[in-house]
């Protein structure tokens, strides 16, 4: 087959904005994430697969063969397309937190919660992801400060109950981040309750921000079936969209697990389902 890739505007994806990667198999003493993908772009190239710059800006997938637009410039034709554009972390928008980013503040409590193992960290979130990051943080941290902005979650029941009877997750209502307190790195946070006006600074090692993804599914809008936060619907079990040769892969399609390795998984399972596909329709 000849794959291309095109990059869009952050070529290696998001582990190119993290430091360590401690979770990913065949890194016995971890890797950056920049270096990983370094080496992940050079072993697709070595098989062949010709990567190049651009964005994809609109599809056509009402016609054969497949028509994408790259940026707003060109169009490029596919008997197949796998889409892997990722979802990115919604933040709070604060410079302390841009700043900090990688030096405590993370938008992944799965992937950073290990590194501030036994020490105090704090979470700002009241969906179902944030009170299971709280529960997953406070099995691995000595205590969680966990804000929130109004005086319920929007969690469900039974999670705000199991983070309600965790002993070592306290938490904060009506509470929004003020700043996120450090030079070099995150060593506390400074939260206002938002009834009271009163600030209040905790000494933390950490800070996640779990309010949510955003997938990059805009462009495909029209044409793929998506659930209302807008990830793209696969069949279970399987890549394949609602249109025939239109695969999807990664975090785009993932609300739920969000890793490198199940992203790196799926997307095997995408190239194998579009050469199922090619080589059925007698494509390749
Ligand atoms: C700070 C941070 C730390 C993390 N640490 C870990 C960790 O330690 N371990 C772990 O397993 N996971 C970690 N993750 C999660 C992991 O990075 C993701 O699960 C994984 O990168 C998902 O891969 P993906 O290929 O689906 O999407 P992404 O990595 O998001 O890549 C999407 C790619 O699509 C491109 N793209 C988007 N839109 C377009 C378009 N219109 N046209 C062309 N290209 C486009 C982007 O430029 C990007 O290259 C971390 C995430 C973050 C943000």
């Amino acid at each position: 087959m000849n794959p291309v890739l095109y990059q869009g505007i952050q070529p290696g994806g998001q582990l190119t904005i993290t430091t360590e990667v401690e979770n990913y198999p065949g890194y016995p003493d971890g890797i950056q994430g920049p270096e990983m993908m370094v080496e992940f772009e050079n072993q697709a190239k070595r098989m062949g697969a010709d990567i190049r710059y651009g964005l994809a800006t609109k599809v056509d997938f009402s016609v054969r063969p497949l028509r994408v637009e790259i940026d707003e410039e060109k169009w490029i034709q596919a008997n197949s397309v796998i889409i892997s554009t990722g979802a990115s972390a919604k933040w709070l928008g604060l410079e302390s937190e841009q700043r900090l980013n990688g030096y405590g503040v993370s938008a992944c409590a799965v992937c950073d919660g290990f590194f501030f193992k036994g020490k105090e960290v704090a979470i700002v979130g009241a969906g179902d992801t944030a009170a299971e990051e709280a529960l997953y943080l406070s099995k691995i941290c000595s205590k969680v400060h966990m804000i929130v902005r109004r005086g319920e979650m929007r969690a469900s029941k039974i999670m705000q109950a199991r983070v309600l009877k965790t002993g070592n997750i306290q938490v904060y209502w009506h509470s929004e981040t003020d700043e996120v307190l450090g030079d070099k790195k995150v060593d506390g946070v400074r939260i206002k309750n938002n009834e009271t006006g009163e600030k209040t600074e905790i000494p933390v090692s950490a800070f996640f921000v779990a309010i949510g993804h955003e997938p990059n599914s805009g462009i495909f809008k029209g044409f793929l079936d998506m659930d209302e936060a807008g990830y793209l619907l696969t069949v279970p079990g399987t890549s394949k969209t609602n249109i025939e040769g239109v695969f999807a892969s990664g975090d785009v399609q993932d609300k739920i697990y969000r890793q490198a390795v199940t992203a790196a998984g799926s997307g095997c399972m995408a190239a194998l389902d579009a050469e199922r596909y090619l080589s059925e329709k007698e494509l390749h």
